[in-house]
């Protein structure tokens, strides 16, 4: 018993450690992490083999101040010499910040090892890769988060409570778009590293922009609405000469409960930035949100005027205490998108304290995206690829 409570003692009062796998010189979303790591303090990077070139991870370190012998050249280098430290000094995680096609070895290797993992999306290549990693996160019972950061609004959980209290009434239709213009050229011909291994085939997947984006509509709506999608049919399209992957696709979605809608992703739309939004409507009343202008919820009646629902206020922590628990400042001061990401970090970290103490998180914690999303979203990966302008059934 007495064991039992330092134990507890010992992993509450204490940052959790972490370790990263990608995000070296000029890559953009591991250093997103290592910012919303910070907002809450309650999680420190204490390594990392940040880049795919050992001499980019050592400048990598460097720059982040970590002692030279805590950045490693790869990520199998980091494991073995994280595993042979003292258990009060090893990482408790890692994060996995790299293109799409390492995310698979690398999350397997961490987990067996011990390690619990926070991994960037779309989680897998295919698949198989996607039921392969579940076995393995339920063989090693590590924590296991994806970073489906849209989910860490306070106004999207807004927005699924109002769903789930039937504020809207039955929903019939969902409207989700992912628009944005930056892969509108060849700029993947001219240097753009994060657009090179993007619209190829070997370090993407399947899908380009699908994969990219698509994939977050997908889990922004069945995350809000909880309703899985049951079919679809897609019209993929590649505007820029010679890409090897689809630009820009339109996707007919049938939703649980016979809910219609669409859902478009695309990067060829010139002018748009993160043009991330989404429009629910029940028949009692509707409502949209914007990732761009993310501290507001619109919500609209057929016979009153449209509300605006806004951050911070105490009516939405009322409504909603998930969407309080995700608001770190007062109304009016914008929050964005590190504190989204850091949400999701937030909780996670909670829940792996709590496993590593070995009692039950608080069911507030266990909101964030898991190995579970990241199949889905390998699913309909599957499935818009597959589908060439007929319908497709997903998995149930
Ligand atoms: P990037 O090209 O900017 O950076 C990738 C980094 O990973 C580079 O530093 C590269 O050297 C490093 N790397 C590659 N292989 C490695 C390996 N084996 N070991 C160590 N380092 C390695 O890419 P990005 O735009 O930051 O995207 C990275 C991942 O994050 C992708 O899976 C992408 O889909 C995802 N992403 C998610 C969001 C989001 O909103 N959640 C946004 C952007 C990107």
């Amino acid at each position: 018993m007495a064991k039992k409570v330092k134990k507890i003692h010992e992993v509450m009062t204490r940052k959790l450690r972490l370790g990263m796998v990608g995000g070296g010189p000029g890559a953009f979303i591991g250093d997103v992490h290592r910012k919303a790591i910070g907002l809450d303090g309650q999680i420190e990077l204490v390594c990392g083999a940040f880049d795919i070139d050992p001499k980019k991870s050592k400048q990598m370190g460097k720059q982040l101040y970590l002692p030279a012998k805590r950045v490693y050249g790869s990520y199998q280098e980091m494991i073995q010499k994280e595993s042979a430290l003292p258990a009060d000094q090893r990482i408790d995680m890692v994060a996995i910040t790299t293109p799409n096609n390492s995310h698979f070895p690398i999350a397997r290797a961490f987990l067996e090892a011990g390690f619990h993992v926070m991994c960037e999306k779309p989680m897998t290549m295919d698949v198989k890769q996607a039921k392969d990693l579940r076995k393995i996160v339920r063989k090693t019972r590590k924590i296991f988060g994806l970073m489906h950061n849209y989910t860490g609004y306070p106004m999207v959980k807004l927005a699924r409570d109002m769903v789930r209290q039937g504020d809207l009434g039955a929903i019939r239709k969902i409207k989700v778009q992912y628009a944005q213009g930056w892969l509108s050229q060849a700029i993947e011909k001219k240097g753009s590293m994060q657009a090179s291994w993007r619209t190829d085939p070997k370090q993407s997947g399947a899908a380009g922009c699908m994969g990219d984006i698509g994939t977050h509509a997908e889990n922004l709506a069945e995350y809000i609405t909880g309703l899985r999608i049951v079919e679809l049919c897609a019209d993929l399209n590649t505007f820029v000469p010679g890409r090897r992957l689809e630009d820009d696709g339109n996707v007919l979605v049938h939703w649980q409960k016979g809910v219609k809608g669409l859902l478009f992703a695309s990067q060829i739309s010139i002018g748009e930035e993160n043009g991330f939004a989404i429009w629910i409507y029940g028949d009692k009343a509707g409502l949209e949100w914007h990732q761009e202008y993310p501290n507001d919820l619109t919500v609209k009646y057929l016979n009153g005027p449209q509300q605006v629902w806004r951050r911070g206020n105490g009516y939405v922590a009322e409504k909603s205490p998930a969407a309080a628990r995700g608001t770190r400042i007062p109304f009016g001061h914008p929050e964005g998108f590190f504190e989204a990401f850091a949400n999701i970090y937030t909780n996670v970290a909670e829940t792996i304290r709590c496993r590593i103490a070995g009692v039950k998180p608080d069911p507030a914690a266990l909101d964030f995206p898991t190995v579970e999303d990241g199949l889905r979203g390998m699913q309909f990966i599957e499935a818009v690829v597959k589908s060439k302008g007929r319908w497709v059934k997903m998995p149930k």
